[in-house]
């Protein structure tokens, strides 16, 4: 037999302990893969199985969900199999065991955060327009930039593919002639900031995604990545 039985995932996910759990199988709570379980001793595998209690998912690592944040550096495609053979995503989770996948895209000039994990379904819903989490930016313009910007973008500005509305804008360094201007959006059309400030006559320069959602890159380097803490985990679902 493989796989671990199922009242062992529950209770080292920490949902209740090894009886509690029993019980909570017994009582008809607890789904894998859609179906209600009520064998106890029933096994599964907790890096693959989607596991409810009450209708929800159970999140933690110790349950085989892995879920990581990467600094991705700029000239990598944000893909797990490039078919022009550019760097892609597979370098950062060579050695895993579990097949992961990566929340939305970043361009490749863009650096910055990326969500990386094995559970398929929040990957999906994650990157799907209608889930709204907000995504900061922090772009390199050419500057100056005039006061009224921020009010200008947070109105509205139309784009060729519709409008867009910036939950956030303001002015967060200089170096030189350039200005950082810091953009919160809470969608992801392609391209989007760059289009945005393009055509407010702010070309950007450099574009580096902060923060997704409550998962903050910090001080991350690139190229690396570090795990979500439990926080981060729970918020994201
Ligand atoms: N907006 C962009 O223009 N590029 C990205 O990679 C992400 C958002």
């Amino acid at each position: 037999t493989t796989g671990v039985r199922l009242q062992k995932v529950l209770a080292s996910a920490g949902v209740a302990s090894r009886r509690a759990s029993e019980a909570l199988i017994s009582a008809g709570r607890v789904e894998v893969d859609g179906k209600v379980v009520r064998t106890l001793g029933t096994r599964v595998d907790p890096a693959r199985a989607v596991i409810k209690v009450d209708g929800s998912r159970i999140t933690t690592t110790e349950a085989g969900l892995v879920h990581l944040a990467l600094n991705k550096p700029v000239g990598v495609v944000s893909t797990m199999n490039d078919p022009e053979g550019r760097p892609d995503l597979t370098g950062y989770v060579i050695g895993r065991r579990e097949r992961l996948f990566h929340v939305g895209r970043l361009d490749t000039d863009t650096e910055g955060l990326i969500l990386l994990t094995n559970d398929g379904e929040l990957a999906h819903r994650l990157a799907h327009p209608s889930y709204e989490v907000l995504k900061t930016y922090v772009a390199e313009v050419p500057g100056p930039v005039a006061p009224g910007l921020g009010r200008e973008l947070r109105a509205g500005i139309e784009l060729e593919d519709g409008p867009v509305r910036v939950d956030g804008f303001r002015v967060v360094g200089r170096s030189g002639t350039r200005v950082m201007v810091e953009v919160v959006l809470h969608e992801g059309r392609k391209h989007i900031v760059r289009r945005l400030l393009d055509s407010v006559g702010h070309p950007v320069k450099r574009l580096v995604r902060t923060h997704i959602g409550p998962v903050a890159m910090g001080d991350l380097r690139p190229g690396n990545t570090r795990k979500l803490t439990r926080e981060e985990v729970a918020k994201l679902y």
